[in-house]
């Protein structure tokens, strides 16, 4: 079969293209310019014409995925703007939810082979930011941001924007779903990751230009920015990309994924306890908070993933396996600049 990847060019995109590749599909991944296909060619040479990249350049306009929709078995869109540093809530919005919108309607015209349809959500459209610890699953939805955003406007914190084009996309997403279900030969799965971390396969010529997740973790870990007070309490919930990629191509093999939203989470984790993995394989990492106690961690943001784990059957990296890939990897691709 062959699979469309929007923004193949992105972090967790590109690990998504290349899980496809090994499971032996062929792929058709999207850019946005021609200069950013180049890397991908390199990627995944020995893959020869299993891989197709073609550049879709403004994914908000109706229509843009109508050529690239044409004779592909499933559709994977990624493509989305992930970054916190928007004036305007509208910048994240717009390209979040039209971008989704316009695969969807592009799959509804021209997708007649078109047998499943993976969006790449996150659980920015599930939380709902608190001061109490809380454990959410596939029935939340994220309320707080959109109020934050509608009260606020661009005065919104730049998390509540980013979050509020995830949310607002997820639900057109199972909107269009809903409204024209009767009329496609596809269902809908939704993938909702909470922070994504790992090796990196993308283009990154210097460390600033890491996308938003892997940039948290390299200031923190690597160049210690965070205070010693804030590793110890402050984390989320996260999971290894390869993980992640994994779960996109088990969202289109699955028949029993059909028409589910699923959350794909590893657990929670503290800062520190990157820092504390780090530090048991490299020396020269920051030393960061060595009073940290895990077993006395409260963690206010966790999810439940037994659906996912019962629908899809992921198995997730732990911390100290995924530390020991990114420094590897760190060291090969991105210290050597
Ligand atoms: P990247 O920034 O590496 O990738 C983003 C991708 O989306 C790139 O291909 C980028 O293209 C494309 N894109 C961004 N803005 C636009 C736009 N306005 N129009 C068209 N394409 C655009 O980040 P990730 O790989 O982390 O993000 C991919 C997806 O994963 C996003 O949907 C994000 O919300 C989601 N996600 C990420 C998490 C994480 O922790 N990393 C957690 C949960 C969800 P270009 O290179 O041309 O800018």
């Amino acid at each position: 079969g062959k699979v469309l990847v929007t923004g193949a060019n992105g972090y967790i995109a590109i690990w998504v293209v290349q899980a496809l590749l090994n499971q032996g599909f062929s792929v058709r991944g999207t850019v946005r310019s021609e200069s950013k296909a180049g890397h991908l060619r390199e990627v995944f040479k020995s893959f020869g014409d299993k891989l197709e990249i073609v550049v879709v350049q403004d994914i908000t306009k109706d229509g843009a995925f109508d050529e690239a929709v044409k004779g592909v078995d499933a559709i994977e869109h990624t493509a989305s703007p992930f970054h916190l540093h928007a004036v305007e809530p509208d910048e994240l919005i717009i390209p979040a939810v039209q971008g989704t919108t316009s695969v969807l309607k592009s799959a509804l015209k021209h997708g007649s082979s078109v047998r499943r349809v993976v969006v790449l959500s996150s659980c920015a459209a599930v939380l709902n930011p608190s001061t109490e610890p809380r454990v959410f699953n596939e029935t939340n939805w994220n309320e707080g941001s959109l109020q934050e955003v509608s009260e606020k406007g661009k005065d919104a914190s730049p998390l509540a924007k980013y979050r509020t084009s995830k949310t607002l996309a997820e639900k057109a997403a199972w909107e269009f779903y809903e409204k024209n279900k009767s009329a496609v030969e596809w269902n809908l799965v939704v993938l909702n990751p909470p922070f994504v971390f790992g090796p990196i396969l993308h283009a990154v010529d210097v460390p600033e230009n890491l996308n938003s997740s892997m940039n948290d973790w390299y200031t923190t870990i690597i160049q210690g920015k965070m205070d010693k007070e804030s590793l110890a309490k402050l984390g989320s919930s996260w999971v290894d990309v390869r993980d992640l990629a994994e779960a996109h191509v088990l969202a289109i093999t699955k028949p029993e994924a059909a028409g589910q939203r699923l959350i794909i989470s590893a657990g929670p984790y503290k800062w520190q306890d990157w820092v504390s993995a780090a530090r048991r394989i490299s020396k020269y990492i920051p030393q960061g908070n060595d009073s940290y106690n895990p077993a006395e961690a409260v963690h206010m943001i966790a999810y439940e993933t037994t659906k996912a784990d019962s629908v899809l059957g992921v198995k997730y990296r732990g911390i100290d396996q995924s530390t020991a890939d990114i420094l590897v990897d760190l060291k090969a691709k991105v210290f050597s600049h």
